[in-house]
């Protein structure tokens, strides 16, 4: 048995009524990365999740840059590099009439800028270690966590603008299990449950804002397969294709070790719902493109599929909303409470990429919350500069990713920008920076630029 796939032991379970200072609702990167950042900064941290380890996620598995620096400040970079890992040095675009780019991330200048390339491996694998480096740190700090405890209430007090949350109940196992029910409370509670979290979900309810919207969250579907043809080792580019089946949405192959791929399919729910006539599932689509698309079915003839590799899951998309009743990409806080992550909808609506968000908005609620200046209550006034400060950081890059959504729904303008991009350099060099650095992204924006780049010969 892998390292990864041992059960972590998370010691005992606090006793009903329990109180501290902050409470961890899920223990997925964002919420393991935010219960790390609050026991660094001395707070007794409660961390709960669902689930127990190991566990599973649904997910494309690549780690980018901005990923790594938080992950490397926790001190889980040792641990992925000591296990099997696939190590991303570019991206290779592909588009539907056949034309690819392959924009490499050179590693030398992404570290003169201090940055890092990006890492793929498996979320079973990536998460164990987020979530046992986070027990370890947790537990060192006087918390506790608790796994296999599904959170099935949020406690709500007080009505208007004097309405706040107070923590949560719970049951070990679920919540029918026999289990009695267990209530914790702590001034501040970090909903981190992912798209569907019963913190952020409570935040949006009291405050009469949805919580859900299709033309905002994403289908994704993923498959792990062995022996697919023409990819590296342990070093290459991850693929991300756009084909005419699946236009809106793009198909990836992301090795994650060697010998295997994790293979899959994203597309808006939104669109989905459109394609209904054709009543095919995201699970359908992709089995077609394996089997009898002509670009990837050579390339599939000696591949297996690994059993019980096959999932869908959902990604809430960071795109910015049409008329938002109050803060975007969608209300993620309030006093007592702040989101991250998926709870906060903040996944990059080009790249699918949600991990980085999850944990840089983890380290932002540990900077917002002050153990002793806040230890009545998480006030609504830290909520507001909470969310103001996370658009302001991520509302940038997440508006620039929304256009470049929707203009690859632009079949024929995406075949011309790949096929333009294939035969220039400096455009594979702009989209290596866009990727890399979020300033670069302001300078892709600039109509000046786009003209130099994409129309002068
Ligand atoms: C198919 C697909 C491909 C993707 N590809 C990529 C990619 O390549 N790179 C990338 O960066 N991102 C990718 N993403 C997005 C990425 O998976 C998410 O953004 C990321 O997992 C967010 O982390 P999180 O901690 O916020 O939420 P999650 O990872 O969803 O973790 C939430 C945790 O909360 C727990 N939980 C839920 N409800 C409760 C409850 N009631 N009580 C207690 N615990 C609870 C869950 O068990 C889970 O462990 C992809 C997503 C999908 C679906």
């Amino acid at each position: 048995m892998e390292q990864w796939e041992q059960p972590i032991d998370t010691g005992e379970v606090p006793d009903d009524g329990s109180n501290f200072d902050v409470i961890v609702v899920g223990g997925g990167p964002g919420g393991a990365a935010a219960a790390s950042y609050h026991a660094m900064n001395g707070c007794r941290v409660l961390m709960l999740e669902k689930a127990v380890w190991p566990r599973d996620k649904p997910c494309g598995d690549a780690v980018g840059g901005k990923s790594l620096s938080h992950v490397e400040e926790l001190g889980v970079l040792p641990m992925i590099e000591a296990t099997p890992h696939y190590v991303v040095d570019s991206i290779l675009f592909g588009s539907t009439n056949g034309s690819e780019v392959r924009v490499m991330l050179p590693k030398e200048s992404y570290e003169a800028k201090g940055l890092m390339s990006g890492y793929a491996l498996p979320r079973i694998q990536f998460d164990y270690m987020m979530f046992k480096r986070a027990t370890e740190i947790v537990l060192e700090a006087d918390g506790a966590v608790i796994q296999g405890f599904s959170v099935n209430d949020v406690t709500v007090e007080g009505v208007g603008e004097g309405v706040r949350i107070l923590g949560v109940k719970g049951k070990v196992g679920g919540a029918r299990s026999e289990e009695p029910e267990l209530a914790f409370r702590a001034p501040l509670t970090v909903g981190a449950g992912g798209y569907n979290c019963p913190v952020s979900r409570t935040i949006t309810e009291v405050h009469g804002e949805p919580f859900r919207d299709d033309e905002h969250f994403c289908g994704g579907y993923r498959e792990y397969w062995e022996n697919v043809g023409g990819l590296g080792d342990s070093e290459g580019p991850i693929e991300i294709h756009f084909i005419d089946e699946v236009l809106p949405g793009y198909f990836w192959l992301f090795p994650v070790q060697k010998g295997v791929v994790n293979v899959g399919i994203g597309m808006l729910i939104s669109e989905q719902r459109k394609q209904k006539g054709k009543k095919k599932s995201l699970k359908q689509i992709q089995k077609w493109v394996i089997e009898e698309h002509p670009r990837f079915k050579q390339r599939f003839a000696n591949a297996t599929l690994v059993p019980k590799s096959q999932k869908g899951w959902q990604l809430p998309f960071g795109s910015p909303r049409k008329n938002a009743p109050s803060f975007q990409p969608r209300r993620g806080a309030m006093a007592g409470a702040m989101a991250v992550g998926d709870a906060a909808s903040l996944v990059d609506p080009f790249s699918g990429e949600g991990i980085g968000n999850a944990l840089l908005t983890a380290k932002m609620t540990s900077r917002h919350f002050d153990k002793e200046l806040h230890s009545d209550g998480f006030p609504e006034d830290a909520a507001v500069a909470y969310m103001e400060d996370m658009w302001k950081e991520l509302g940038k890059e997440l508006s620039n990713s929304t256009k470049l959504q929707r203009l690859m729904k632009r079949k024929r303008l995406t075949n011309w920008f790949i096929k333009k991009a294939s035969k220039k350099k400096e455009i594979g060099e702009m989209m290596s920076e866009m990727i890399a650095s979020k300033e670069s992204q302001e300078v892709l924006w600039s109509p000046w630029f786009m003209f130099k780049t994409l129309i002068l010969p």
